[in-house]
């Protein structure tokens, strides 16, 4: 019997994506499997019921999905009821989180589930590049953050002269030149902007500066390149010596889109209250690393907007990639397709600890958590001290 996929709706507010789009499944079917998708899948991103049945798949209700499917692919990790739907033996794949919600993992792997995460996909490995969700969502993010910001300006980006005047082009800082941040260079500059960018890793200079922007080398150098092409922690020297520095440079900008993340840590603090202050009336900060945990803006309101007394707007979107649903999702889906092929062998799943992509992404599997990342967060507080 082929192994049968199914494709969940997204029930998560303000999720519009969904993890497979038709164009995706021509390969998977290819490969011998056969496709569900839960009805209304793809309304979030434009894409109707008919479009899945035309590339091969199967409209099914709720019941239907989780009952039938060996695998589960969806964008966000399980909530609510979708959790207890799923049973022994099945296997999800997402954007599970599992370091943000290791209890999730915990109750999957009691109750038999399978768990992969595209989150913990090794990101340096080349082979894996087709598969690096955080990438694909990333890139999403920066690009739609400088639209954000560009609507909110009241003036225009690029230089401008016409008979009625002169505009002055607008000054752009992007902090933190990952993924996100490169795509932010890259289509602010594309408007017309002056760009300049900071990033705590040497390496990011020549990237930036190849996409147009003026690389912002502070007095202090500071190399914070961690494992895994990530950046580390500051130590509170660093953090000191670049918040007076960076509040220099921040006070000159009109729109400044802040990137910046440390695995696992709450985002480093880039722009303070003081700086917010410095900034001229009509200004705005884009934060794309605010979460619960809070956000590069010492002022920043996850998934909020505020006007601050000095005139300054700082917007702190939630889930950029779901507000621009049909290319993320598009990505999204190659991205999960390249993952679940490279598990698949003779049309079912075949999980091979050996290979490092496999490792690094199953989370749980026969009964037990098997993440070294995760199993350490679960261990009771001093168990590995
Ligand atoms: P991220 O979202 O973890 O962080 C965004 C940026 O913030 C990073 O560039 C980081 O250096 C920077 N940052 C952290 N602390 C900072 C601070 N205090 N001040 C200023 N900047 C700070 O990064 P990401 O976009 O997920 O990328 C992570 C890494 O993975 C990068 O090295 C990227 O090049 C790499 N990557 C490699 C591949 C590949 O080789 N195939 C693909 C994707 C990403």
């Amino acid at each position: 019997m082929p192994m049968k996929v199914g494709v969940a709706r997204e029930t998560a507010a303000g999720e519009r994506r969904v993890a497979l789009v038709p164009e995706a499944l021509g390969k998977l079917t290819a490969a011998g499997l056969e496709i569900l998708v839960e009805a209304g899948a793809g309304a979030g991103a434009a894409i109707p019921d008919q479009a899945f049945v035309d590339a091969g798949a199967r409209i099914v209700g709720t019941d239907e999905l989780y009952a039938a499917s060996d695998v589960i692919l969806r964008v966000q990790k399980p909530a609510g009821p979708e959790i207890g739907r799923l049973r022994a033996g099945q296997a999800v794949v997402g954007l599970l989180a599992p370091l943000i919600d290791p209890s999730l993992m915990e109750s999957l792997a009691s109750a038999g589930v399978t768990a992969v995460s595209l989150d913990a996909i090794p990101r340096t490995l080349s082979r894996a590049q087709t598969m690096d969700a955080l990438s694909s969502q990333a890139n999403v993010g920066g690009y739609k953050a400088v639209l954000i910001a560009a609507n909110a300006y009241g003036r225009y980006l690029p230089m401008l002269t016409t008979a009625a005047g002169t505009a002055k082009p607008a000054n752009v800082l992007i902090l933190g030149i990952g993924v996100a941040g490169l795509q932010a260079i890259g289509t602010a500059r594309r408007l017309g902007a002056v760009v300049s960018a900071y990033d705590v890793r040497p390496e990011t200079a020549e990237q930036a500066q190849s996409l147009g922007a003026k690389f912002v080398k502070l007095r202090t150098s500071i190399d914070a390149t961690g494992a895994g092409g990530y950046a580390r922690e500051l130590t509170a020297d660093e953090r000191a010596s670049q918040q007076a520095e960076l509040n220099e440079v921040i006070a000159g900008q009109d729109i400044v889109i802040t990137t910046a993340q440390v695995p696992g840590r709450k985002p480093p603090l880039l722009v303070t209250a003081d700086a917010v202050r410095a900034m001229r009336s009509g200004s705005v900060i884009v934060d794309m690393a605010a979460s619960a945990l809070g956000g590069n803006c010492e002022l920043s309101r996850a998934g909020e907007t505020i006007t601050t007394d000095n005139g300054v707007e700082i917007i702190a979107p939630d889930n950029l990639p779901a507000s621009m649903p049909a290319s993320s999702s598009q990505f999204y889906a190659r991205n999960i397709s390249s993952l679940l092929l490279n598990m698949t062998k003779d049309g079912s799943l075949h999980l091979d600890f050996e290979e490092e992509v496999t490792r690094a992404t199953v989370i749980t599997h026969g009964g037990a958590v098997v993440s070294e990342a995760v199993l350490k967060l679960l261990a009771p507080a001093g168990a590995n001290a």
